[in-house]
């Protein structure tokens, strides 16, 4: 490797570890998810003129109107999710494919849906470069879950509907849990754990997300 290149790639461990710090003092506690955000690279599922910020805790543009979400709440659902082990995991709104990676180091089988296309087949490329093979990715409207691969022991939903959609209730597995963001002004993150038939609904911390959108963009 060139001294150039071993630079480069000493410089922005050197800043993901900052990230992983500043997480750490915001509250996010799971050791397994703070070693994830160290090892995944953020800056490759961002364009190069904004790869410089990939590090902050921020959320960031991805074109089409969409962010990259920002770190300390990629960190926060996928801890709340963590919690339960789930092994299929259901996540609607792929995006630049960030947090999909981060969920491909911590569950085996990980399932995600965009609704825009050239979103997704970025996300695409960005998880072939990482040679991330346990998630299949759709292009379709995901409030409708993803009826033939369900039930999900886990549901993690990156958009913000104005409340939980039916459908990805019916798709939770007994034991499950959902963590979603919902409202429209106010947002809230929500947790809900399904036991039977019955739903556990809490209502954590406030947030805010791009909204849930019905239909598909080609
Ligand atoms: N986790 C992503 C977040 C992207 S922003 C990341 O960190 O990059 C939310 C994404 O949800 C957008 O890409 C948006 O197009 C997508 N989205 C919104 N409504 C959707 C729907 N009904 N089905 C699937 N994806 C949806």
């Amino acid at each position: 490797m060139s001294k150039v290149i071993e630079g480069i790639g000493m410089t922005s461990r050197r800043t993901r570890m900052r990230l992983v710090s500043r997480l750490q003092e915001a509250g996010i506690e799971s050791a397994r998810v703070l070693e994830v955000i160290g090892q995944v690279p953020r800056h490759i599922f961002l364009d190069e003129a904004l790869s410089h910020r990939a590090y902050e805790d921020t959320s960031l543009p991805i074109g089409h109107g969409q962010t990259l979400s920002q770190p300390y709440i990629v960190a926060r659902m996928t801890e709340l999710l963590l919690a339960h082990e789930p092994e299929h995991v259901l996540e609607l709104g792929t995006g630049s494919g960030y947090q999909t990676a981060v969920l491909s180091r911590l569950f085996p089988k990980i399932y995600s849906v965009e609704r825009i296309r050239p979103l997704q087949e970025r996300a695409r490329e960005r998880l072939r470069k990482l040679d991330i093979r346990n998630v299949m990715l759709k292009h379709a409207d995901g409030g409708m879950g993803w009826p033939d691969r369900g039930p999900f022991d886990g549901i993690i939903v990156t958009a913000a509907p104005s409340d939980v959609p039916g459908e990805l209730l019916d798709q939770l597995a007994d034991g499950g849990v959902l963590i979603a963001p919902v409202g429209e002004e106010k947002q809230v993150l929500v947790e809900v754990i399904r036991r039977g038939d019955s739903f556990e609904r809490r209502e954590l911390e406030p947030v805010n997300f791009v909204p849930l959108l019905a239909g598909v963009i080609r």
